[in-house]
């Protein structure tokens, strides 16, 4: 039977749950344990799918097609097990199904509350397909002290004395923070933090403390008796340099040793971080460094695009190279010569994106990087972009352009209203509301022998990767388009939804209708990451 380890955050947020919640995953993993990580998300949106990029950063998207929080990212990226729809819940969706279970009058005419029916139901989700895993990591989202979060502790509080001490743990992470005026790490913020806890009836069982510094004796001692944990559960999360070498660190604080000897478990085999220490190698020892210029919209905030800004250090993990993110707004080339900005990078990436603002700049930057012969990827949006590029100008289309900024004259990027998955037919409405019209999750694309694609993915005849959009490229352009140079070199096995892009007679030029970035893994690195990074690396003449 399962265990479970539930994960919360005080004092503040953004103290790095999300990786705290994974590295103890890929811990447990190194011990030769199963672990599934799962988030729990105080907020009232059914799913993150409608947030804007400002207020939530990336939406992670999974083979299933669920759009979820950040943090599943991080978890499938420390531990390489993919994540399902069954492992994020907000309180929007667990309201939403006991309200539609209350109007079907299953609950049998009886008043519907927060105790016990949305607790029940946050524990369903939680016990949800656990059966025959080892570990079951549960992040609360928030902060303790929140009124939005208190249904999940609750919830949590109940299970933990359902299963008891042998199948559960509670590990509160906080922050220790050094106070220069006094030059001591301060504990009170700790203290207070657990008291919270303690009021709505969870005593943790370990301290994870956030700190810049080690935590000498003396303060690790204080927090254990003031906290009531006992001193090796108060472990230090120092901040790093790289985040994948936050299970090493873990690690010689004694985490896993903790978190097994709490379940009763004995503290062998040997753990096994080589991976962990090779990757860690690779990044702080570089042999060179390449500059990617990222041209997009929300460029002032790093969290939209996460995955992206991972997937091409892992690329840089495959080269054994820095990867130097030069993040621009594309607006700005849509003043006359501004693109000549791009010069000196060594690759150009056009991320995803949504809406018409800065589009014309993002094409000026993929019609540099065509004609002056520079790396090119182009992800979802970015593809688009590169096909309305080639259509305007190499295929003699200037009418060219996308039905998502309203009707025009040539739609090489139009509304498809239906298309096959395996062998049904899937249907989508323009009418239809904006959290049911998207293309979402994994799919299957068949690769052209003998293209770049083909070879970039080791020459698999048929791939898979997962999609988040409304648009697509209009295959009935296709003869127009390849007479002008471009090649469609992946599609959906219908042979109807162009799923990759790319120019012969480019060094590597290639663009994808999928988000690659969500699979790249640091022990795994995509091949599309590794394959444009390594083209940067020719293109800086590295090797
Ligand atoms: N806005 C485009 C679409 O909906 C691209 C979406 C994306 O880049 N994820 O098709």
């Amino acid at each position: 039977m399962a265990r479970f380890v539930f994960i919360t955050g005080g004092v503040v947020s953004s103290l790095g749950k999300g990786i705290a919640s994974a590295a103890l995953g890929a811990l447990l993993q190194a011990r030769g344990y199963s672990v599934r990580l799962r988030k729990l998300d105080p907020y009232l949106n059914v799913d993150p799918g409608t947030m804007s990029p400002y207020q939530h950063g990336e939406v992670y998207v999974t083979d299933d097609g669920t759009e979820t929080d950040l943090d599943l990212g991080h978890y499938e990226r420390f531990t390489g097990v993919a994540a399902t729809r069954a492992d994020n819940a907000t309180t929007g969706r667990i309201y939403s199904e006991v309200i539609a279970k209350e109007r079907r009058g299953d609950y049998l005419g009886a008043t519907v509350q927060v105790i016990p029916h949305i607790t029940d139901a946050i524990k369903e989700t939680i016990l949800y397909e656990t059966e025959g895993l080892d570990f079951v990591l549960v992040e609360i989202g928030g902060t303790v002290g929140d009124i939005e979060s208190l249904p999940f502790l609750e919830a949590i509080r109940q299970l933990g004395n359902e299963l008891g001490p042998e199948r559960s743990m509670f590990v509160h992470l906080t922050l220790v923070p050094y106070i220069p005026s006094a030059g001591e790490l301060k504990t009170k913020p700790t203290q207070h933090s657990v008291k919270e806890l303690l009021n709505v009836g969870i005593q943790p069982d370990m301290l994870l403390c956030r700190c810049d510094r080690p935590i000498p004796q003396s303060q690790r001692q204080k927090i254990a008796s003031f906290c009531n944990v006992r001193p090796e559960a108060v472990i230090a999360a120092l901040d790093m340099d790289t985040i994948y070498a936050v299970p090493i660190s873990y690690h010689e604080e004694g985490m896993d040793r903790e978190v097994l000897r709490h379940f009763g478990l004995p503290d062998k085999p040997e753990i096994d971080l080589s991976r962990w220490h090779e990757i860690v190698a690779a990044i702080r020892n570089p042999e060179g460094s390449v500059r990617i210029a990222i041209v997009g919209k929300y460029m002032n905030l790093r969290d939209s695009y996460k995955s992206l800004a991972e997937a091409l250090t892992h690329g840089g993990i495959a080269n054994r190279v820095g990867v130097e993110l030069d993040w621009v707004d594309s607006e700005i080339f849509e003043q006359p010569n501004a693109v000549e900005r791009l010069e000196d990078v060594h690759g150009i990436l056009v991320p995803g994106g949504f809406g018409e603002r800065g589009t014309e700049g993002k094409i000026a930057a993929v019609r540099f990087a065509r004609e002056r012969r520079v790396p090119f990827l182009g992800i979802c949006f970015g593809m688009q972009m590169a096909v309305i590029e080639c259509a305007r100008n190499l295929a003699g289309l200037p009418g060219a352009s996308s039905t998502e900024f309203g009707p025009c004259e040539t739609p090489v990027v139009g509304l498809l209203t239906e298309w096959m998955r395996g062998n049904e037919i899937e249907r989508r409405h323009e009418g239809s509301n904006l959290g049911g019209t998207m293309r979402l999750g994994a799919y299957p694309a068949r690769l052209e022998p003998g293209s770049l694609a083909w070879e970039t993915y080791g020459k698999q005849a048929e791939i898979s990767e997962r999609h988040r959009h409304r648009y697509e490229v209009n295959i009935h352009y296709r003869n127009r388009l390849e007479a002008a140079g471009l090649r469609f070199s992946g599609l959906s096995p219908d042979g109807l939804l162009p799923e990759i892009i790319e120019y012969p007679d480019h060094p590597w030029f290639i663009g994808v209708q999928f988000h690659p970035e969500l699979k790249s893994k640091p022990f795994a690195p995509h091949p599309l990451f590794r394959g444009f990074i390594a083209a940067a690396v020719r293109q800086a003449r590295l090797v």
